[in-house]
This record gives structure tokens, sequence and C-alpha cells, in this order.
């Protein structure tokens, strides 16, 4: 498992978020993201000279954070990987050669920041490398003061070594401020560490032994001082971890506990050894040796001065008692000639006791002036904020702000709940008189004001309060609060008060408050009914139909203009066939029921239609579907015409052909239907023309569309019906709070609207287009198969009505 940061994200998690947002992988990437996040130097920068910058991860990253039109130049003794936007050049920083080509790239231009994350070849030993690396490092820093502007940034890392003070102390005096800092992308075991140089400096002249490494690595021994004292280092507010001189690393540095402890000056000995080790079980098990002590006793090297401080303290702590214990023995041991043990006096004890108190002493004192410290720092900031307030006239001496008094409670109608409580404010009498006009401002408090988390619920899940009419609508959502302003609010308020409940009501309400909704209890929820009706959603739902009628209308209407006659349309040619057939009334009626009759055998559907229609109820058995023939029908048209043409017709039955014998052979009674008739006086031309309409209707079965109508505006009736009811339902209940019920209308409402049934298209391909197109796979619901040329043809076709439209406008106008 990763590291747990202070915020409790793991390392990695950290990372991996760093990666998320960057789109970058490489924790060199990482390192200098969280470098610029700390010190936001790309965003301030429009030139960056990355050197060092192979195979490229700090170029991408200055790409991202600097500005769009910034220039990065990368140099390196590899190629660098190419990034847009950015200029690799393949050179050695240490070179003059380098300092010709970069000077090429940027003529006149200075760069904003220079970034430096060099490390030779590493390997050879740990010495030899870090003292290449802080070379380079010089180096880096001779280019960034030729092409570093005034107020620039130096960005480097650096490896901690003997020499990392001296390069620090040269860039103390080139930049306004030095900031060494170490990432958490940077890893802990590694000796790198990062230094920010802010505000190029830029002197006109600078000495060159300044960046000469033989000169400041050698020549400067900063070590001397540094000795001086590991507690008080120069006056640093933070000792710094500054890792091992060679002779650490050259020599297992490390010191027995026991040693330790008998040493005369701890500090001393600390400063000139690595770690401690512990040698003894006493000193293991004692209690003041904690795992804290045992972990800086590790590595004494990476210790800060609070570390130090409590070693100082575990030494003065084991040391007294196990000095106390060992100084007999020693002593015995020591004078083992002399075989005498000489026991503390009164005296040493006594000491040894004072120092005791003394450290205790020291250590309350030393909370008390970090408490006092702690103290001041907060009353310094809290004068700072007020201060700043006071200069932003946000504050104004002696005025403390509104501040709530009890007394305007009285004023507040919201307390007065009922008529008693209402008598009893108006008996209280004044604290101080005032004038006569003086009640004329008593009246003006008309209005109680409401306050809807004042009140509760009951087991009932009625409002406690008395008030519960006011606060019901208060509640209501949005829209029923816009319908309450009409007074056709959803609110049950008279429905869900019992008469006791009333008569209570009304005692204890409170006078001041007036109902100015007159209505009655019925004419309010019939009103509340048809206004849910008339909302625009239900309105939608009719409109979502009469689309698609709209659709089957203008089917309907282009089989007409063709001549084709549709079913149940009483100017069609189906009906006036009728007509002709039966005359007057009483025939059109029975015509019309044959027809229903007919289409009911064929549909069930389309008998609710004719239902609905109120002319004809069907109630008798389902008849037998017969299917008159051209002829047939003519010879119904003909016989029903008119009394001579039915006459004629019944007098034409009676000729010599016309037998009535019973029980003759079929060949015979065959043979006689063939050559024993006598022609129907029914004209040709009537025959020819039922022929050609049902001709037509076969073609264009135009009933089915009417049929197909008809179950459409049936289901959307039915969804009606039960919309209806359901709404109904949800109004009746008094469970349910005016916004759920809201809530549960709209859902109503929205299974109410036929959802409309969606057509792919699919482009017909050369190869499927001649045989019949089968359904495409992964095609679901209706489709409708295209062809590709369809769009482009019918897009010339409007262009060229256009052409024709615009020309005659045009001859028009002429
Ligand atoms: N910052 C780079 C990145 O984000 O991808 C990684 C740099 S890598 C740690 C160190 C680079 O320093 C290597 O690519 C190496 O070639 C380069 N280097 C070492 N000595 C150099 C020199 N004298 N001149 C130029 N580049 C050098």
């Amino acid at each position: 498992m990763g590291k747990k940061t202070k915020v409790g994200k793991t390392r990695k998690d950290k990372f991996y978020q760093l990666a998320k947002e960057t789109g970058l992988r490489s924790r060199a990437a990482f390192k200098l993201i969280q470098l610029n996040r700390k010190f936001g130097f790309l965003q301030q920068s429009q030139v960056c000279l990355d050197l060092c910058a192979a195979p490229g991860g700090w170029m991408q990253v200055a790409k991202q954070n600097m500005p769009v039109s910034s220039i990065v130049i990368g140099v390196d003794l590899f190629p660098i990987r190419p990034i847009a936007g950015c200029i690799g050049l393949v050179e050695d920083i240490t070179t003059d050669k380098c300092k010709q080509s970069l000077t090429k790239e940027l003529q006149s231009w200075k760069a904003d920041v220079v970034l430096h994350d060099g490390a030779p070849n590493v390997g050879r030993n740990w010495l030899y490398d870090a003292y290449q690396q802080i070379c380079l490092t010089l180096n880096a820093l001779k280019l960034a003061t030729q092409f570093l502007r005034n107020g620039g940034w130096f960005v480097t890392k650096v490896f901690r070594s003997k020499d990392y003070n001296a390069l620090l102390w040269v860039l103390k005096q080139l930049f306004k401020k030095v900031h060494a800092t170490k990432p958490s992308a940077s890893r802990k075991e590694s000796a790198e560490i990062f230094v920010v140089c802010q505000g190029y400096l830029a002197p006109d002249h600078i000495d060159p032994r300044l960046l000469d490494s033989k000169y400041v690595f050698e020549e400067l021994d900063l070590d001397a001082k540094k000795k001086s004292s590991l507690l008080h280092p120069d006056k640093q507010k933070r000792i710094k971890a500054e890792g091992y001189t060679a002779q650490d690393i050259a020599l297992r540095n490390d010191l027995a506990a026991t040693e330790f402890l008998k040493a005369e000056n701890a500090l001393a000995v600390l400063q000139g050894i690595g770690s401690i080790r512990i040698d003894d079980d006493r000193i293991a098990k004692h209690k003041k040796t904690t795992p804290e002590i045992l972990e800086c006793c590790k590595d004494l090297k990476v210790l800060g001065r609070k570390d130090i401080k409590g070693l100082v303290q575990w030494w003065k702590d084991v040391r007294e008692l196990f000095v106390k214990k060992e100084t007999p023995l020693e002593v015995g041991k020591s004078n083992e000639e002399e075989e005498k043990v000489k026991p503390l006096t009164q005296e040493e004890l006594e000491d040894m006791e004072d120092a005791e108190l003394q450290t205790q002493i020291d250590t309350i004192m030393d909370e008390e002036k970090k408490d006092l410290k702690r103290k001041r720092k907060k009353t310094l900031k809290t004068k700072a904020k007020l201060h700043e307030k006071m200069n932003l006239n946000m504050v104004i001496k002696g005025d403390d702000g509104p501040v709530e008094e009890a007394e305007h409670e009285i004023f507040d109608l919201k307390n007065i709940k009922t008529a008693d409580e209402l008598d009893e404010l108006l008996d209280v009498q004044p604290d101080f008189s005032v004038d006569e006009s003086a009640p004329e401002q008593a009246k003006l408090a008309k209005y109680k004001y409401f306050d809807k988390d004042d009140t509760k619920m009951n087991d009932d899940l009625h409002y406690e309060d008395d008030d519960d009419d006011e606060e019901e609508q208060s509640n209501a959502s949005d829209d029923e609060a816009n319908l309450n302003k009409q007074g056709l609010g959803l609110s049950d308020e008279d429905d869900d008060v019992s008469k006791g409940k009333s008569k209570r009501k009304k005692r204890t309400e409170n006078p001041l408050i007036k109902s100015s909704d007159f209505r009655d209890k019925n004419t309010k929820r019939e009103q509340r009914v048809q206004l849910w009706y008339e909302k625009d959603v239900l309105q939608n739902i009719q409109s979502d139909d009469d689309e698609e009628n709209y659709d089957l209308d203008n089917l309907a209407k282009e089989y007409k203009a063709k001549g084709v006659s549709v079913l149940g349309e009483s100017s069609t040619l189906a009906a006036d066939a009728n007509e002709e057939v039966v005359k007057g009334k009483k025939a059109k009626r029975r015509a019309r029921h044959q027809e229903s009759k007919e289409s009911s055998s064929e549909s069930s559907d389309s008998e609710d239609e004719v239902n609905k229609d109120g002319e004809e109820t069907n109630t008798e058995a389902p008849v037998k579907k017969v299917r008159l023939t051209e002829s047939e029908m003519a010879l119904g048209a003909f016989l029903t015409r008119n009394k001579k043409t039915r006459r004629d017709l019944i007098d034409a039955a009676w000729n010599r052909y016309a037998f009535n014998d019973e029980n003759l052979p079929a060949w015979f009674v065959q043979d006689e239907d063939e050559h024993m008739t006598k022609p129907q006086p029914v004209p040709k031309e009537l025959t020819a023309e039922y022929q050609r309409k049902l001709q037509e209707l076969n073609v264009r079965p135009i009933k089915k569309v009417m049929e197909a109508k008809a179950r459409k505006q049936r289901r959307a009736t039915k969804r009606m019906a039960k919309a209806k009811k359901l709404a109904e339902k949800i109004m009746e209940n008094t469970d349910s709070t005016n916004h759920e019920k809201s809530k549960q209308l709209k859902k109503v409402y929205k299974k109410a609207q036929e959802k409309k049934k969606e057509v792919t298209y699919v482009v017909a391909k050369k190869q499927s287009a001649a045989r019949r197109a089968r359904r495409p796979a992964g095609v679901k619901g209706r489709y409708r198969v295209v062809d590709p040329r369809e769009k482009k043809d019918k897009r010339s076709l409007d262009a060229k009505k256009r052409r024709e439209k615009g020309g005659k406008g045009r001859k028009g106008r002429k």
C-alpha cells in the first residue's frame, strides 16, 4: 500500500489523479507539475528554456501550463520527443555551441523561466555522481544568467551533498528568493531536491568565480560554520536535512546507545554520528525510549531541530536513571581494587532531584510560552482582519450592526395564532402612552406573517397548527401556488377538516386573517378538476393524436381526389350507392346498419366506432358476411330505384322459361339455367359501373385506413378515461400533500400521452435494392427503406418548383 498523505489519499491515488488530469505518465512530469502548482512560474511565462529536457516530460508540462502563444525550447544530449509548439535542440549545455544555438533560436528574446532537470550518467560512485550533477547545475545556472530576463525564474534539481549549501549560497546571490523543496512525486529515498529561484536580479556584472565550480565548491568552507550549532544553525527557523557528507557515506558512522548516554555533551556527539545503535535491553525497554525515539536513532542526518531536541531530552532522562543505576556498578567495577562501593551522598541525590525538577519546570514554562505565543498570534490575526474590514468601510467604529431585539416580537403577528391570543395582546396595558393619533398605527398590522417552519404534522398527517389552510397552500409547489392564486388551488383545506375540527377552527382561528374564497366545497372541486383537464399537457394529448389523424385524413383526401369512395362518409360514392338503393330516411339507416354489421364482422375495433355514433347499438348476434357481386348490386339498385323498374323486374320474372317443378335431376337444372333463362332487364351499364367501383375499392383499401383511425381514437379515449379516473382518485386522497398530488398528476398526464412510433430510415444498398428488402440487422420497430437518390431527387424537384414559382411570380409581377 502506498503511503498516506495528509488528506488521506495515497501517493498512488494522487499520481493517478494527476495522470488523469494532465494525460501525462512520467514521474518527472509530475515533479514539475507539483512545483508549478506550488509556485505558479509557468503561468507567468512566455518563453521557457528547458535544459536537459529529454525525453520531454517537462516540456510537455511547460507547454500545457504556459499561455497559448508561448515558446518552449528544450536542450539535451539526446533527441527530444517532438512536442507540438516546442523546439528541441541536441546540445551539451556545458559547451559554447549550445549557447550559440540558443542565441540563434531566441534572437533578442529573453527567457521568463529556465528549467533544469539534468542528471549526468550516474552509477560510478555516489560522491562522484553528486559532484557531477551539482557542476551540471552550475552550468545550467551559467546559461540562465545569459538568457534569463530580469525577475525571471530558475528551477533546478540538485543532489543533496556537501556542496549543496555552497550552491544555495551562490543562488542566493543571484535571486531575490530561493526555495528548496521536495515534491511528493520525488522518491523519498532519493537525495534529489528541487530549488526554485524567484526574481532574477540580473546584475550588470557577475563575478566569474561565482559560476566556477572549482571555486564555489572548493573554496567556500561552509561546513565549519554549520557545525557551530545543530539547534541554532545561523538563526534559521528550521534545521534542514542536508544529507550525508563524504565521510558519512564512506563510513558506517553509528554509535552504541550506552556510549551515547555516557557522553558528557549529547549535542556534540550527535553532530558527528549517523545513527545510534540500541545495544542494551534496559535502554530499549525504558519507558522514555518511545518508538519515535527509536525511529530517530536510526538516521540522525534526516532529523529536524525538534527531533534533535527530543533525542537530547531522552539522553537526559535515560542517562540520569541509567547512570544512577550504573554508577554503583561502574564505581564498583572501577574500584574493584579498592573493593569498596561508595553510595551516593545526600547532596548528590538532592542535586539530581533538583535537576529533574528543573527540567520539569523548563518543560512547563516552554509550554506556557508556546501557549502565549499562539494566543498572541490569534489576537494579531483577528486585529488584522478587523483593520482590513475597517479600511474597506465594512465596519464602523461603535456600530455593532443590527441586533435582534426582544421587544420586536410583540409586533410579529406570526406569534398570534388564536383569537384568545389576540385578545390577550389587545388587553395588554401599554408601558407608556402615546398621542391620540397613535391607534391609527396599530390598525396597520393587518397581515399575518406565515412561517412554514413553525408547523408540525400530527399522526393523521394534518398540520397541528390552526392555520393549516394557509400553511398547506404555502407548502404546495410553484404551479399549485399559481392555481391557489387563482382561487382554484389543489389544497384540500375544506375536504380535510372534519366538522368538529372546523368548529374548533372557527373558535380558535385568528380573526385577523379572513379567507377571500367564498365558493362551496363542490364548486371548488369541480373547478379544480375542470382546470386540470384544461392543462396544456392534456391539450397536447389531443394535438398529438390530431397530428397522426391529420396524416390519415390527408391520405383519405388523396384517395377521394382520385375518385375512391370512403366508407362511413355520407358524401362518398359508397354511400351514394346505398342512397340509390334505399331511398328515404328509413332505407338509409338500414343501409348504414348493414354496413356496420359488415365492418363488425371484419374488425371488432370498428364496432366501437359505430356504437360511438349512437345511431344503432349492436345487440344482435353477428350476421354472416354476404358479399354481393356487381350484377347483384346492380339488380338491387334496379329493384329499389322506383316503382316502375321494380314492377318491370317482378313482371320479367313471370316468363315462359319459368317453371316451378320440384325434384328435378341436377343435370336438368344446370342445363335449364344455362339455356332456359330470360335475360334480366338490368342495364349492362349499371352492372359495369358497380364493377368499376368494386375494383377501385379493392385496389385501395381505404376502409382499412378508417379502421386504423378509429382504433387509434378508441385507444386515446380509453387512455383518457383511465387518466381521468386516476386523477380523481389522486385528488380525493387526503393522505398525500398537494406537492405529492401534483407530482402524481404529472405522472398520469405523461402516461396518458401516446408515444409516437419512431420510424427508422434505412438507405437501400445497391445489392439489396433489387431484392425485396428484409428487415436490416439491428433495426427494431417501424422502418422505411429509402433510395439513396431520393433525397437528391427531392431536392432537385423542390428547387425546380421554386424556380418555376419564382419565374411565374416575376412574370406575374410584370
Ligand atoms: N526533464 C526530463 C523529462 O521530464 O523528461 C528528464 C531529464 S533526465 C532526468 C536527465 C537528462 O539530462 C537526460 O536526458 C540527459 O541526457 C540530460 N543531460 C545530462 N547531461 C547533459 C548535458 N551535459 N547536456 C545536456 N543534457 C544533459
